[in-house]
């Protein structure tokens, strides 16, 4: 970038020192000839001002040779009667020179020629007279070239100090462009303090944010291998303290099933919870495109869900019933599934004896709604927002009790990202929990 700059920047000043030279010394040899011209004019004035300039007059004048200035006569016809310069027996008819024909067709006529050396012009300007004959007075001057490298020391010393400039300017401005870069490079944890130029603060600001995620998703990963190693160590503690008891023989023969009983729960916990660790681990790394995506029948898989749960319902005698319409919507078979089982498992399992479960599917407006209400125990609001964080459990004894792992929430949260779908909670402690989760619709006709 900072090369690119300076590249830029010299190729403006080059640019800029070679269009001033050209079109200065374009405009000062517009004026130099009007000048020359101007001259020539005077010249022609003064010789025929008194009378007519005539061949008889030229041989008169005195030291008219000895002037700057080329005199001819040129006769009606283009011959050359005098000459001050050259002799006129050595040269041509003049009648088609551009001046000497301009001047005998419209009384006055100018011409410019640039001569066998390149860096040398002859400047023409013709009068015609009373008498017919055309006076043209001669000069020769500097070429367009010739005041071009004149002019070429000062274009390359003004060249070389607006180039030392530019360079100054564009290591100034990439110094003052790439500074707080390069400091924000350095100290990405202090980009708060880091001093930044108006243009660059939406770049800090996502730096920021993607910085502060970064952290947070380090802490919460740290956290959450604290927590799951803490978890797994009850049960493998009490599976450990179980079997030590038996292989040593410490445990009378009737307290063997119940040994084995409390083993056998304890296994099952870990392979709960190892099975949504898993499910966690896999929904964190999966982005929504990578889930493959199909039209589901919301209804019939809550339908389904239901039924399969109709048994650990009774168990905690509780209802468990669906009500709804068809709906479809656009998701991944497996995390709907387990979104419902989770959802209707924890209506079951933190619901009161004689309550009821209520699994809605319906359209709503635009979206398709999926409720599980309950009649349960509730949640506390101060509870209300951590539920789905990871391990957050609000009675950790009853959900242990009833073989929750304390991620079923966390997950449902992650499918419902996945699936860009909203979720909300409404509970009220002693009088139940009600979950909305908002689908986008599917539509009714298939889509390919
Ligand atoms: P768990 O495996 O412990 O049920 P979840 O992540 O599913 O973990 O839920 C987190 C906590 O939220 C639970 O421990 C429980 O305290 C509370 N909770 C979840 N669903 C309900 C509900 N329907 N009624 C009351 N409390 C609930």
């Amino acid at each position: 970038m900072k090369k690119k700059i300076r590249r830029e920047f010299m190729l403006v000043a080059l640019l800029t020192i070679v269009l001033t030279a050209v079109s200065m010394t374009a405009v000062f040899y517009e004026l130099f000839k009007k000048e020359v011209m101007n001259e020539l004019e005077s010249y022609t004035r003064v010789l025929g001002s008194a009378t007519v300039f005539d061949a008889a007059a030229a041989e008169s004048a005195e030291g008219l040779t000895d002037w700057e200035v080329r005199i001819s006569l040129i006769a009606a016809d283009g011959t050359v009667l005098y000459d001050n310069d050259v002799d006129v027996g050595g040269l041509d008819n003049h009648g088609d020179r551009p001046e000497v024909s301009e001047a005998l067709e419209e009384g006055s006529g100018e011409s410019i020629r640039r001569s066998d050396t390149l860096d040398s012009s002859a400047f023409y300007y013709a009068v015609l007279q009373e008498d017919g004959t055309v006076l043209r007075v001669a000069k020769a001057s500097s070429s367009i070239w010739r005041i071009f490298l004149s002019a070429l020391p000062i274009v390359v010393v003004t060249a070389i100090v607006i180039f030392l400039l530019c360079m100054l300017l564009a290591a100034r401005a990439t110094r003052t462009l790439m500074a707080p870069i390069d400091s924000l490079a350095e100290h990405l944890d202090e980009c708060n303090e880091t001093p930044v130029y108006e243009e660059l603060v939406p770049f800090v600001q996502t730096i920021r944010r993607q910085h502060e995620d970064i952290l947070k998703n380090a802490r919460m990963r740290q956290d959450f291998t604290a927590n799951v190693s803490h978890e797994l160590k009850t049960p493998l503690t009490s599976i450990s303290g179980y079997a030590e008891l038996i292989e040593h023989q410490m445990a009378a023969q009737k307290d063997i099933p119940r040994f084995a009983g409390e083993i056998h729960h304890s296994a099952t916990r870990l392979l709960n919870m190892i099975n949504d660790i898993i499910r966690l681990s896999e929904l964190d790394v999966m982005t929504p495109a990578e889930a493959s995506m199909e039209r589901l029948p919301l209804h019939q898989l809550a339908q389904n869900c239901v039924d399969m749960l109709q048994v650990s319902a009774e168990k905690h005698q509780v209802t468990l019933s669906f009500k709804g319409e068809s709906a479809y919507i656009h998701g991944n078979k497996e995390m709907v599934e387990e979104l419902l089982y989770n959802l209707c498992d924890n209506a079951i399992r933190y619901n009161n004896p004689n309550g009821s479960v209520t699994v809605t599917v319906g359209a709503k407006g635009e979206k398709i709604l999926l409720e599980v209400a309950d009649t349960g125990i509730g949640i506390p609001k101060k509870h209300q927002e951590r539920v789905f964080e990871r391990f957050y459990r609000v009675d950790k004894s009853r959900s242990k009790a009833t073989g929750g792992t304390g991620l079923g929430l966390a997950i449902v949260k992650h499918i419902v990202a996945q699936h860009s779908a909203q979720l909300e909670l409404q509970s009220e402690p002693g009088k139940g929990t009600t979950i909305t989760i908002l689908f986008e619709n599917a539509g009714k006709s298939v889509i390919l």
